[in-house]
């Protein structure tokens, strides 16, 4: 993991530590240990949500395009991605080019824990049943690799709530959209904060395909502190 890499191109001092403490245990956790998540809700190309699960030092990712749900009867695509720094769990910010590119919101944050004790087992076998104890997502979960010939890459999973005290009809992402890191910050809020430091220092293309990715997510961000509804994507 090249977190080299990934510090040169933040400024730490621009991202303090949340509001109380955030858990991030120090030695890869054994067995059914709490260890950090978090879902960074990700305004990039498309908006979508970030689960990461720490696991063995680094963080387990996954890209659910709709978020998760509440209800145990819905299944969330989970796109599986790299491995990301643990340092990287309570990042809030922006993103100015390559990967990435564009804003990103400490959605939820707090402990999970495995309910088997063999986590790269069940992920080979693709089937990860655990718990969560954040702010917003809470109770048993499930992440499930999809089969077949559909999908020969294997990337895809399932996000899945089980059905259990947490689960509900409530629409968590649109009922709780605000980041946990800022006081309830919104994208343009985290697009203002960090615009003029991350921006000077390391300047996106103007033109091009990063240029005209990070002009469309200004827009949006534009959009959303007008209060009118961004300009989506059509999935
Ligand atoms: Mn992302």
């Amino acid at each position: 993991m090249a977190l080299e890499k990934y510090r040169e191109k933040r400024n730490f001092s621009k991202t303090p530590e949340p509001k109380g403490s955030v858990p991030v245990t120090k030695a890869p956790a054994k067995g059914r240990t709490p260890r950090f998540f978090c879902v960074q809700k990700h305004l990039a190309s498309h908006l979508h949500y970030d689960l990461r699960l720490e696991h063995n030092g680094v963080l387990l990712s996954w890209a659910v395009p709709k978020g998760p749900s509440l209800d145990s009867t819905v299944k969330r695509l989970a796109m599986h991605v790299e491995d990301h720094p643990v340092e990287y769990g309570t990042f809030e910010g922006v993103i100015p080019e390559g990967y990435g590119a564009g804003i990103v919101m400490l959605w939820d944050v707090g402990t999970w824990r495995p309910e088997i004790d063999d986590v790269d087992a069940a992920l080979k076998k693709g089937d990860l049943k655990f718990q969560l104890d954040g702010y917003k997502l809470k109770g048993s979960w499930a992440l499930v690799q999809t089969r077949g010939s559909r999908d020969p890459s294997g990337r895809s999973w399932l996000l899945i709530k089980h059905r259990d005290d947490w689960s509900g009809p409530v629409d968590v992402t649109a009922e709780f959209s605000k980041s946990v890191k800022n006081d309830g910050a919104d994208f343009e809020d985290i697009l203002a904060a960090d615009a003029p430091d991350v921006w000077t220092a390391n300047r996106p293309a103007k033109g091009g395909a990063t240029g005209a990715m990070l002009a469309e997510i200004i827009q949006k961000a534009a959009a959303l502190k007008a209060g009118k509804k961004p300009k989506r994507r059509s999935r």
